[in-house]
């Protein structure tokens, strides 16, 4: 569901609004499956349908896929900060922010400030990564 709500958000960003197909396409998930989802999601009011324009967020829905993208921001900064390529940085924010909770992730965000704000903090926490990840 998280899935679908940043998807949504990001096509109104990107067109003013989200079509089923184009849902699908971007997550790789056929369009019945995508269809089932937005009456689910229209049904908890989060979003709307509306003749042709196609899905919009509901505010409730704005703030919830507000909140969703800015877990995957905060993750993707504090990954970033270490040097890790963008395939897997974005393959682990992924997975991750399915799993990690207000608690922790409020704890990586204010790591992530702390490490930005301090040079030689975070050249002494890369300097302790192992190359091939392995111990
Ligand atoms: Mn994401």
């Amino acid at each position: 569901m998280d899935d679908y709500l940043e998807q949504i958000l990001h096509l109104i960003e990107e067109k003013g609004y989200a079509r089923a197909v184009d849902i699908s396409s971007n997550l790789g998930i056929s369009q019945a499956s995508v269809t089932n989802m937005l009456q689910k999601l229209d049904g908890e009011g989060l979003v709307k349908h509306e003749k042709y324009r196609g899905t919009v967020l509901t505010e409730q829905g704005r703030k919830i896929a507000g909140a969703i993208v800015e877990r995957h921001q905060t993750l993707t900064r504090f990954l970033r900060l270490f040097g890790l390529d963008e395939e897997t940085i974005y393959r682990d924010v992924e997975g991750m922010e399915h799993h990690v909770s207000r608690p922790t992730l409020e704890v990586i965000r204010a790591v992530a400030d702390a490490l930005e704000g301090d040079g030689d903090f975070l050249a002494d926490v890369k300097g302790r990564i192992l190359n091939d990840g392995q111990k």
